[in-house]
């Protein structure tokens, strides 16, 4: 069965490269019937914080990517790492080195003098236990001087490491806490984690970490080790290519299925299929597809997927996202009387809103009461003559059965019976209902809002 797990280091928000690790190992996983699971990455007690923790947590329920049981905290699990360090100690995989830290940088400075960049090689890798002394003591990993190390990665194929690179690097500090490279593999291991999807600035940790399994007689996962994201100009993404925290996407007022789908995108391809929904990515995504080469962003296409998702989505499931975005934005909630007049004017309101604001601009003749504040173009196309018609209108409209037939005969009646075309009379009702001149359809809102508020409003703008 697969495993995967997304394993963040809780120091910030949820950056959307690491919303997309996550995405990649919980699509794997999912369609495989395999678990995802999540473990936080706390051993740096000076920069992980319970604040970071929960952002991560908001951020990725928001992208939709549900974790298999509680998140392990690898703080948490300390005592088993020191555990394993011993055991290798045990096994002859690793040793006890006392050097002092004044030793191991005067190690360096000689190496340094002489020009040559040295890794610490320390004297008691081989010494006999007997000439130990009573003193605090670090466990090195007895790494391989000579040969290679060869990392069999699914996305960046036969990585060959020379292991004259690789250092006796620490597992356990003096201090008896464990190094991060040693809390991984362990982690990993206990878990039963099959898949290690990352980013692939880990990729010369994977050599490291290789060599702590085999120090173990453990098996190594399968490596995926995907390229990192970039910015539309293609160098590093950096702040100033735009919003880098999922949550901003959120705030932004982005649905999720078209952030979930746009970031499925972001370095893995299936055929040429762009739009698809989260059952299909499931279905169809592999490593395979992982690109070489990194991915850039492209706003543009985001927002052509999101207005793809908006359009898609049943109008219950876009109200009840849309009041999440509401919250999470900081605005005021819906009314009831609201969210039932949103959900029956959704069909209409849906179509082509790329983001929740946009398509609460088109919901204004919604959300708005009267005296409705009206924008400047608004307030021109109500003119006297315009008004006149307004006017005129109301007698026939409370008359109307309000069905869209109906409310059409009437409204086109009007217009031939004074000359202009339906858009010129459009204008006006659209500012008498919306305070806007651009607006979904006068019928549409007729409809929606109803007999007796329409006339109210056209009332108003009458007057
Ligand atoms: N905590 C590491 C990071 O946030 C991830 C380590 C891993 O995936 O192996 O970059």
């Amino acid at each position: 069965p697969v495993v995967t797990r997304f394993a963040p280091s809780p120091t910030g928000y949820l950056h959307i490269g690491g919303g997309r690790t996550a995405l990649f190992n919980w699509l794997y996983a999912r369609g495989r019937g395999g678990k995802f699971l999540l473990r936080i990455e706390d051993t740096d007690r000076e920069r992980s914080t319970p604040e970071a923790t929960a952002a991560i947590l908001r951020g990725l329920t928001w992208l939709g990517l549900d974790w298999d049981g509680e998140p392990i905290s690898q703080f948490a699990r300390r005592d088993r790492h020191a555990e394993v360090a011993h055991q290798m100690l045990a096994r002859g995989t690793a040793y006890k080195c006392f050097s002092t830290k004044e030793e191991i940088d005067a190690f360096r400075a000689e190496a340094e003098a002489r020009g040559t960049y040295a890794l610490f090689q320390s004297p008691w890798r081989d010494a006999d236990p007997a000439t130990h002394p009573d003193a605090p003591f670090a466990i090195r990993m007895k790494a391989p001087r000579d040969g290679e190390t060869v990392i069999d990665d699914q996305v960046q194929g036969r990585v060959v490491i020379k292991n004259e690179t690789l250092d006796d690097m620490i597992v356990l500090r003096s201090d008896a806490t464990p190094t991060y490279m040693l809390a991984v593999v362990v982690d990993d291991h206990d878990m039963g984690v099959t898949h290690v999807i990352r980013g692939d600035d880990h990729l010369v940790n994977a050599a490291r970490q290789q060599m702590i399994y085999d120090a173990m007689g453990w098996a190594i996962p399968v490596w995926a080790h995907i390229p990192l994201i970039h910015g539309p100009d293609g160098k590093k993404l950096s702040k100033r290519h735009g919003a880098l925290g999922v949550e901003e996407y959120q705030a932004m007022g982005y649905p999720a299925a078209g952030m979930r789908n746009y970031l499925t995108r972001l370095g893995w391809a299936h055929g040429d299929a762009e739009f698809f929904t989260s059952e299909q990515a499931k279905q169809w995504f592999d490593l395979k597809g992982i690109g070489r080469a990194p991915a850039r962003l492209d706003f543009k296409k985001l927002e052509n997927l999101c207005g793809q998702h908006i359009a898609a989505g049943a109008d219950a499931a876009l109200l009840s996202e849309l009041q999440a975005y509401l919250a999470a934005s900081g605005q005021p909630a819906l009314t009831n009387a609201q969210s039932a007049l949103m959900l029956k004017g959704m069909s209409s309101l849906k179509d082509r809103a790329k983001t929740f604001p946009e398509l609460l601009e088109k919901a204004r003749y919604i959300t708005v009461s009267r005296p409705i504040s009206r924008d400047e173009a608004a307030e021109k196309s109500l003119d006297p003559v315009s008004r006149g018609i307004l006017k005129s209108l109301t007698p026939q409209l409370r008359n109307a059965s309000w069905t869209k037939d109906d409310l059409e005969a009437i409204l086109t009646g009007a217009a031939a019976e004074n000359g202009i075309g339906f858009g010129k009379l459009a204008a006006p009702l659209r500012a008498a209902l919306a305070g806007r001149t651009v607006s979904p359809s006068v019928y549409d809102m007729m409809l929606v809002i109803g007999q007796d508020e329409t006339i109210a409003r056209l009332e108003d703008a009458a007057a």
